[in-house]
């Protein structure tokens, strides 16, 4: 356990499960802020007490030099505190959007000695997160690799879980802190890369892995590798799974699929460093089950592979192209299945489907038959979506969490001229209007509540109810009951960067500037500006949740689950060392879905006169 927070005039520590709350009491976040962004602070009211209001200070101009003590920095912007209350808690929030030029900067209280972490100003300020993302990815790559720190492994992946047979599934990433691969979340990064492509022009040279001329294509081109091995060779489908274990914890409250996740109660069987030879035995199993969030997530990532390597290679962009149709084939039998009444299944077909219609294999109507679905499956009174065709329980995703809107706004970026794309538009103004907006709202530091209920699911935990015009009975949390079915209870950065990514996506379909600011709060709020503190990024930001990353070590650029909730509703996660995977774990959805939103969020080149140093 930390030292308690004494002497300092920062205000008295808090209490937390953990220890006391460490770092400033002013929240900011730990990276910083592009020029005209939205820029706010938060501090809980009780740590304000006497606060005439805020002062923002630039680091760089020093009013007194003290050889033995505090610098003294000239204050470059004063504002007032405005009160907030919330299941959070009483806060003050500060805005200083006005100040946009670029330097480094922190935060003060007036009449109090409360201050926050430095921070950044510059339109560049984010410019490095792709390249890091990237090498981290880089490093997680499993089969036949090696760098300074680790060899290759699992060369021997893996065995059929129906047959025995074994087959070559070696390759790909590993998916978290541990050693297993989902073809539902792994490969989730190459979609992240080639919109970091087609967005950003991003390109970096520096691995010089032929016959590649781009970093970004490398990786992508190893993930790709690994998904056309786990195609099953008989019917096109892609497998669930290699290495993840066994289903020892499958029970009356723990099934396969939570939330619209998968693998929810699979267990470590499959994590341990294999010795590398075939059929000596311990070779991993691949799990052949049917997953049709997987199978869409694939061909979309394999119908993006395309155009991607057609210049430079074009053999493989055909094989990408071969196996996405033969997916897309074998759906076909499957579309009348239960899972097809689901919302993140039909949103994941429909960004597929609008890939193949671009190529002229779907047919305008059948987009159009699937937009329509999906707009079925809002609440007219809501705004928000309903989990299935049965229309009961609202829409949540600890994954895919944002995945109706992201689809339908990339229906209508597709093609605004689609008589449906007025109608899909107007269903995301409602969906921004009567639930994301007023749920933003809720919180000082204006993240996304994970969900939305029709009851309170488990017993113990804090609900909070909803009062919005036009719904009724409805209850939100802001993070997963801590008593959730089969103990799934992690921390939801997979969540707040989807949110983050659709947030940029409606932003630019609805040309509402106050999403792009909601985009940049779920990032920031993930980069530190919480009641923590914490940052769930390995290299960013100054209080970094404490990675699980047992196998493979602590990594700049690795994302954890970040923050999770306790029964009252309320902030944790794993500063101290004790090695929690619910808080700490390593994950490829959160980074991917950060790269996603960062696509769609950051400037593809920086003026001179937006970055530090410029003169004022
Ligand atoms: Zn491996």
């Amino acid at each position: 356990m930390s030292e308690p927070m004494r002497g300092t005039a920062n205000g008295p520590a808090r209490g937390t499960a953990n220890g006391p709350a460490r770092g400033p009491a002013i929240h900011a976040s730990q990276l910083g802020y592009l020029c005209d962004s939205r820029k706010r602070i938060a501090i809980e009211a009780g740590r304000a007490e006497g606060a005439g209001g805020f002062e923002i200070q630039d680091l760089s101009r020093i009013d007194a030099q003290v050889l033995e003590g505090r610098e003294s920095w000239k204050t470059v912007l004063r504002g007032s505190l405005t009160p907030h209350e919330g299941p959070m808690g009483a806060y003050r929030v500060g805005d200083f959007s006005d100040l946009r030029a670029p330097g480094v900067y922190r935060a003060v209280l007036q009449g109090s000695a409360a201050f926050s972490y430095p921070f950044v100003i510059s339109d560049g300020v984010f410019s490095r997160l792709p390249a890091l993302f990237l090498d981290y990815v880089h490093s997680r790559r499993c089969g036949d690799f090696e760098d300074e720190l680790r060899g290759p492994c699992h060369l021997d992946d893996g065995r059929r879980s129906d047959t025995g047979e074994q087959v070559d599934a070696s390759g790909g990433w590993h998916d978290a802190g541990d050693l297993r691969k989902w073809m539902a979340t792994t490969t989730l990064p190459i979609l992240s890369f080639f919109e970091l492509r087609s967005r950003l022009a991003f390109s970096r040279y520096n691995w010089r892995e032929r016959p590649h001329e781009d970093d970004l294509l490398a990786e992508a081109a190893w993930g790709l590798r690994w998904i056309l091995k786990m195609q099953d060779p008989g019917t096109g489908m892609f497998f669930e799974d290699v290495g993840g274990g066994g289903e020892s914890r499958r029970g009356p409250a723990s099934s396969w699929w939570d939330e619209n996740h998968a693998g929810c109660c699979a267990d470590n069987a499959g994590n341990f460093f294999s010795d590398n030879r075939p059929e000596s035995g311990d070779e991993r199993l691949v799990r052949v089950q049917y997953n049709p969030v997987a199978q869409y997530v694939n061909a979309t990532i394999l119908l993006d592979a395309i155009d991607n390597f057609h210049a430079h290679y074009p053999a493989f962009s055909t094989l990408c192209r071969t196996a996405a149709l033969r997916c897309w084939d074998f759906m076909k039998g499957r579309r009348r299945d239960g899972f097809h009444q689901w919302t993140s299944v039909l949103s994941w077909r429909l960004l597929a489907a609008l890939r193949l219609h671009a190529m002229g294999v779907v047919a305008e109507s059948e987009v159009a038959a699937l937009v329509s679905v999906l707009l079925d499956l809002q609440s007219r009174e809501g705004g928000f979506w309903f989990m299935d065709a049965s229309r009961t329980e609202p829409y949540r995703g600890i994954v895919n969490s944002a995945q109706p809107a992201i689809a339908l706004a990339a229906f209508i970026e597709s093609d605004y001229e689609n008589p449906l794309a007025a109608q899909a538009r107007d269903s995301l103004e409602q969906h921004w209007a009567k639930c994301v907006s007023p749920l933003l709202a809720t919180n000082p530091f204006g993240i996304m509540p994970y969900g939305l209920y029709t009851s309170a699911r488990t017993g113990g935990d804090l609900y909070h109810e909803l009062r919005l015009p036009g719904t009724s009975g409805l209850f939100y949390r802001v993070f997963m009951p801590a008593a959730a079915p089969g103990g799934v209870n992690h921390g939801l950065a997979s969540h707040w960067t989807s949110w983050a990514h659709a947030l940029s996506a409606l932003a630019r379909v609805l040309e509402r500037r106050e999403c792009r600011h909601a985009a940049f709060d779920q990032l920031a709020w993930l980069m530190g500006s919480n009641p923590l503190n914490a940052s769930a990024i390995s290299g960013i930001g100054f209080q970094n949740v404490v990675p699980y990353s047992n196998f493979q070590g602590p990594m700049a650029g690795g994302f954890c689950n970040g923050p999770r909730g306790r029964p009252d509703d309320s902030m944790e996660a794993d500063l101290d060392g004790t090695i929690q995977w619910s808080t700490g774990e390593y994950w490829m959805v959160p980074l991917a879905n950060a790269l996603l939103a960062l696509a769609g969020l950051i400037p593809s080149e920086v003026l001179q006169s937006k970055k530090l140093g410029a003169a004022r």
